[in-house]
Formats: structure tokens, C-alpha cells, sequence
């Protein structure tokens, strides 16, 4: 791990400043990635600044559900408010890696970080949640541009994440038994706008299904399902599965997940 200068800021006009006075500075929020990533030297920050004095963690619940940046996953499985408004996120949550990253990493980090097996951008996506930052509100159809890559703009930082609250939702994983990270994890929520799905650890980042929101646009049931099958073009093959596998357990994932909205 390289030399790198730490800092804690109180506010987070502070941290934006200290942010944009190093161009090679990083936010730090759980250090779940972060840390990891350094320890490996496939990241070298001159500069860490550190989010945790800004104390901005808890959950609130009016007409949408909103989730401050620095909650921690355990925060939100153990949260009667998402228990009650979106038992999904809450299970989704509770199945995160192991105790000890759910109990230091944050939706903020996991979001921000965007890798393209992780399970909250699937929960932003399929749910149509917006993102809060210090300087605007982005659509989650927007936010998430590619692996590992955001429409987060330098020094640019997630302050909330907000959540309408739908009818019913669900999400199923088929989790790496190493990781927990997803082979494939879908969420699916029946909106006030419509069905909507989302696919996690199929290929360079959350995206869409609109082959399974069509299927159970005609009736969010598992069974609108039978007889979809995803195509494996575009959908990645590495050691753990093949495209043809994940593309399948695009299908076996939403039927699971339907079966399992609240
Ligand atoms: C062993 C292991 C297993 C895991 N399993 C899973 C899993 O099953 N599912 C899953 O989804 N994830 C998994 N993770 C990742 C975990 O969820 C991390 O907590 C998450 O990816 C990053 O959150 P963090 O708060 O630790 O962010 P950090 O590591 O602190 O930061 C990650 C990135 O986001 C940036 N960042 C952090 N906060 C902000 C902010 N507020 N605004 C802007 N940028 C910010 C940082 O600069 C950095 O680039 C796993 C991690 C480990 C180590």
C-alpha cells in the first residue's frame, strides 16, 4: 500500500472541498473496497477522505423511503422502517458478504463504487430509486453508466438514496459461495409506474430485464414466467459460470424472486 494523506472532514461542503483540492483523492466510507483495492495496489489515492464524521447514517419513512449514504448494510437489514416499507431491501441487505463487511460498508460506498456483481444497484434500478447527492438528485436509470463507473462527477458525493414505495417487490440471488457477491441476483417490484426488473452480475453492470418485465407485465406472477428464456448474448462467462448459465439463471432467479415479493 502506497503513502496516501488522510483526512476527516465535519461537513460535507468540507469534504466536496477537500475532494476537489486533489484531483487524486478518494472518499472513504466503510473501506469494505476501498481498503482492499489499496492493499492490492490496484488503487493508490494520494489523498483519503474520510466520510465517517459526517454521521450521516439512519433511515426515514414518509411517502418514499430514504436511506442516508452512511448506512450500514447491517443498519438496513436490521431496520424496522425498510422491514415494513420494502422487506426485500432489507433481505437483500441482510445477505451481503459476511457480518463484518455488512457492519462497516455502507449503501453510499456499494452504490458509489458500482461493482457489477453488487446487490443495491439491482434494488436501485428495479425499484426506480434517486439518487441524492451534494449537488443534485439522478435518476438510478441514469447513475449507473458501467462497471464501475457512475455519473458521479469529481469530488462529487452520495449523500441519501430514496426509494418509492412499491405495491410489492422481491429480489433473489444465486450468491458466489466465496463471496456472496451475485452470479446472478434479480430484483423485481411491482411500481405505480409499471413492472419493473433488474439483473445483477450478468455482465459490465445492472441493467434492466425488459423480457421479464414484459412476462409479468401480463401478471406479477412466477408463472407469467414460464417459457422466458434470456438470450446469453451480451451476458458474461468467466471461471464460475458461463454466459448460457447466468442467461438461465436470469429466469430461475425472477421466478424466485417474484415468489418471494411482500
Ligand atoms: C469479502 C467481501 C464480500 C462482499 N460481498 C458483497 C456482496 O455479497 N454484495 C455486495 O453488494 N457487496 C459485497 N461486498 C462489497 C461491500 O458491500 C462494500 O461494502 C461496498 O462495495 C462498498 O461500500 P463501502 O462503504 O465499504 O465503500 P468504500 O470501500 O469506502 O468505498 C468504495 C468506493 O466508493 C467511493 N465512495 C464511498 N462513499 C462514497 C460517497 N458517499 N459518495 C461518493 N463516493 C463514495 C469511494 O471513494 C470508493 O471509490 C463485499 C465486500 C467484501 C470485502
Amino acid at each position: 500500500m502506497e503513502n496516501f494523506n488522510y483526512h476527516r472532514p465535519a461537513s460535507v461542503d468540507d469534504a466536496v472541498k477537500a475532494a476537489k483540492a486533489k484531483p487524486d483523492a478518494k472518499y472513504m466510507s466503510g473501506g469494505m473496497t476501498l481498503i482492499p483495492t489499496m492493499k492490492q495496489g490496484l488503487a493508490s489515492p494520494s489523498d483519503i477522505i474520510d466520510l465517517g464524521a459526517l454521521k450521516n447514517a439512519g433511515v426515514s419513512l414518509g411517502s418514499s423511503l430514504v436511506i442516508k449514504a452512511g448506512t450500514t448494510h447491517a443498519e438496513v437489514a436490521a431496520s424496522a422502517d425498510v422491514k415494513k416499507a420494502i422487506p426485500a431491501l432489507a433481505g437483500l441487505a441482510a445477505n451481503i458478504g459476511d457480518p463484518h463487511v455488512r457492519h462497516k460498508g455502507t449503501i453510499g460506498g456499494s452504490i458509489a463504487n458500482n461493482d457489477p456483481a453488487a446487490d443495491y444497484p439491482a434494488a436501485c434500478v428495479g425499484l426506480g430509486a434517486t439518487i441524492h447527492t451534494n449537488a443534485r438528485k439522478i435518476a438510478a436509470d441514469d447513475f449507473f453508466t458501467g462497471m464501475f463507473s457512475t455519473a458521479l462527477e469529481d469530488g462529487e458525493v452520495v449523500t441519501a438514496v430514496e426509494f418509492p414505495l412499491p405495491k410489492k417487490a422481491g429480489y433473489a440471488k444465486f450468491p458466489n459461495p466465496a463471496s456472496r457477491y451475485a452470479m446472478i441476483g434479480v430484483f423485481v417490484a411491482d411500481t405505480a409506474g409499471g413492472v419493473r426488473a433488474s439483473v445483477t452480475g450478468a455482465g459490465s453492470g445492472v441493467f434492466r430485464a425488459k423480457d421479464v418485465e414484459a412476462a409479468l407485465g401480463n401478471g406479477f406472477a412466477s408463472a407469467s414466467l414460464n417459457g422466458v428464456k434470456v438470450s446469453a448474448k451480451d451476458i458474461s462467462s468467466d471461471l464460475h459460470a458461463s454466459a448460457e448459465y447466468r442467461a438461465h439463471l436470469i429466469t430461475v432467479m425472477a421466478k424466485r424472486a417474484v415468489d418471494a415479493a411482500k
